[in-house]
């Protein structure tokens, strides 16, 4: 049953409270709702410090030269596990305290630079990249984020050297997607010197494996009513600590230890919460930030392999006479991977350095890049499959199993979908409430003049934004981004007008919006990108050039087909065939078809 407009009220104002949005300069992407283009924030093209740069380079030497030794992808799907002596090279290395301060005995590199050591082990294995991600962009994550100088010394320096692993446990059986369904308890002991924890967790990284453990749990918070979530750090030790089943047996990514966890009644120390009472929600989103953005850097990691790997196959396999490099549609499929992998790439890197320069608004830049660059994988291991044929179906080649591996990545760190609304109501949020002032000012004039001027004042700006680039070669370009993100900007304006409120319910036009500004957002990195390349062209020749001009074409005749598509749709249809395939279903009569029944046997 859906819920009610009172329970959903509720939720909005439960997730405004956690999103902290209050109050906040406008980002990058939530500018764009407006039809702005903030081009402090866009140009010019963040590079690393050469400092940095050269400690990247050679990291991520030395870890290609260990991976090509010590790491066997297929060994590691085969057996399910992480050999004991990889995990000892990569804490060798580093790997496990990337962006861990260096007091605490980490590498203190900057987000963007970790981001290039992760895109190394994304392209070697998607395995460690999960198990490292886990660790290191959520769990240690939040301790670095909110720990007191105590937890600091105490476990950062364990968990930068590999000694120690963490993991980041929010998911339950009733708290996936709708993380504040959260249903763990944390009772305070008489005493208020310890907590008592009850509760399960499931689809824990390293869960079983794990040191150290960031649990979310309801806890009491004085001065409030009712319990709210919050983050405890708890060690397997604990009484009352239970692994529930340490290696749920899974389709890919099969080097992880994806675990179910229960506690009973678990005495964890008052000193052992994370940040402040009530606010483990907000740390959560705040961690995932990072978690995201690595997604971004691991895709592309395995989407250059894929689409080395198809091109070469594509040159060298024969069909009908010739190479498969000479169909079209091997073609189409090479070009837009290259496409897509340049703009996953270009929109990991400047996410990154957002996070970096901390500019405060980036969460939406974080989903976009987990969305598009998780969906962008998927497509490339599927063309890599199709060019390889038949060889890329068997276990000697790897494309299957980066195909079992890629398809989490479309669930994890929030589902893509729930990603998309979050995308759109956090991007149209400030429009509808300026939007309300307008409402407001419509029916009084005379008080609200100003409010008026403003909006007038918008309109004429909607005419396209400047996007100040500074090669000729690009201006073509550059106009026609001005004049989508313009058309976008009235876009969501004119969903606003005719949805009002409601459209906190409306998912396929918050779909259509949150996939055009997404489009928007990575094209704009790609546009700065190529401008700054274009100071400095490298080898690479035209090349580079061509593969960002064709991905700007592509994500701007897709922006036009979503705001098409806002008007006209099946939308009506769609709803009614999926209400009548529900409605049957409770019904208990005319369900959805079984897998097994016949041809023809729906219609029967
Ligand atoms: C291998 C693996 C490792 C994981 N590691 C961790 C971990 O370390 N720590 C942790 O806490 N969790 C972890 N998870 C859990 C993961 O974050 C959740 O699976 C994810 O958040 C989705 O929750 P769910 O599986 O309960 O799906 P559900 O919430 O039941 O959602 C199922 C589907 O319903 C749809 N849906 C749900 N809500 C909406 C909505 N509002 N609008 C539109 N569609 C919607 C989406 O298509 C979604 O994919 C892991 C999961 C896996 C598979």
């Amino acid at each position: 049953m859906a819920v009610t407009a009172e329970v959903r009220k509720e939720q909005i104002r439960q997730a405004e409270e956690v999103l902290g949005l209050e109050g906040r300069r406008l980002g990058f992407a939530r500018s764009l709702f407006f039809g702005h283009f903030r081009a402090d924030l866009m140009f010019p093209w963040p590079q690393l410090e050469p400092a940095e740069q050269r400690a990247v380079e050679e990291l991520v030497g030395e870890f290609r030269q260990f991976a090509e030794t010590e790491i066997d992808p297929f060994e590691i799907d085969r057996l399910a596990d992480i050999p004991e002596s990889v995990r000892h090279g990569l804490a060798r290395l580093g790997m496990f305290g990337l962006t861990v301060p260096r007091e605490f005995g980490g590498l203190g590199l900057s987000q963007s630079a970790a981001c290039r050591v992760m895109e190394a082990v994304g392209s070697v294995d998607a395995s460690i990249a999960v198990m490292l991600n886990a660790h290191h962009s959520i769990g240690l994550r939040v301790i670095v984020l909110a720990g007191t100088e105590e937890q600091k010394q105490r476990w950062l320096p364990p968990l930068a050297r590999g000694e120690v692993l963490a993991a980041f446990a929010l998911t339950e059986p009733n708290a996936g997607s709708d993380a504040a369904s959260i249903q763990t308890t944390a009772t305070p002991g008489e005493d208020g010197q310890v907590y008592y924890l009850d509760g399960e967790k499931r689809y824990i990284t390293n869960g079983a494996i794990a040191g150290v453990l960031t649990v979310l749990a309801r806890a009491p918070v004085p001065g409030r009513e009712g319990t709210h979530v919050t983050a405890f750090l708890v060690t397997p030790d604990l009484p009352g600590f239970e692994v529930v089943e340490a290696r749920m047996p899974k389709c890919g990514i099969r080097g992880t230890v994806t675990s179910r966890l229960a506690f009973h009644h678990m005495p964890v120390p008052a000193s052992n919460v994370l940040g402040r009472l009530g606010e483990g929600l907000r740390l959560a989103l705040t961690a995932i930030d990072y978690g995201r953005i690595t997604f971004g850097a691991t895709c592309t990691g395995a989407a250059k392999v894929c689409l080395q790997a198809a091109v070469r196959h594509a040159c060298t396999r024969r069909q009908f006479g010739q190479p498969l490099a000479e169909f079209e549609m091997v073609k189409e499929k090479l070009a837009s991977m290259a496409a897509e992998v340049f703009a996953m790439e270009s929109a990991t890197h400047h996410a990154a350095a957002l996070m970096d320069a901390q500019t405060g608004d980036y969460m939406l830049e974080t989903a976009m890049v987990k969305v598009f660059a998780s969906e962008a994988l998927w497509r490339i291991v599927n063309d890599t499959i199709q060019i390889f044929g038949g060889q890329a179906y068997f276990a000697d080649e790897p494309y299957e199993r980066m195909m079992r591996d890629a398809r989490i990545n479309l669930i994890g760190e929030g589902a893509n979908d729930v990603l998309r609304a979050f995308v759109a109501l956090v991007g149209l949020r400030e429009v509808g409430q300026q939007l309300k002032v307008l409402a407001d000012a419509i029916w009084r004039p005379w008080e609200h003049w100003l409010e008026l001027l403003r909006f007038a004042g918008r309109r004429i700006y909607f005419s396209a934004p400047q996007i100040p680039v500074t090669h000729a070669e690009l201006a073509e370009e550059a106009s026609r981004l001005a004049h989508d993100i313009a058309a976008f900007g009235k876009a969501v304006e004119s969903a606003l007008l005719q949805y009002r409120e409601s459209i906190v319910e409306r998912q396929f036009v918050q779909k259509r919006l949150a996939d055009a500004a997404t489009d928007l957002y990575l094209a704009c990195c790609v546009l700065s990108r190529l401008d700054a390349w274009l100071d400095r062209p490298d080898e690479s020749g035209p090349a580079l050039l061509n593969r960002g001009r064709l991905f700007l074409a592509q994500a701007s005749r897709r922006v036009r087909q979503h705001l098409h598509a806002l008007r006209d749709n099946d939308d009506a249809l769609t709803t009614q065939v999926a209400d009548d395939l529900v409605n049957g279903y409770r019904a208990g009569v005319g369900a959805a078809p079984s897998p097994t029944a016949g041809a023809g046997a729906e219609f029967a």
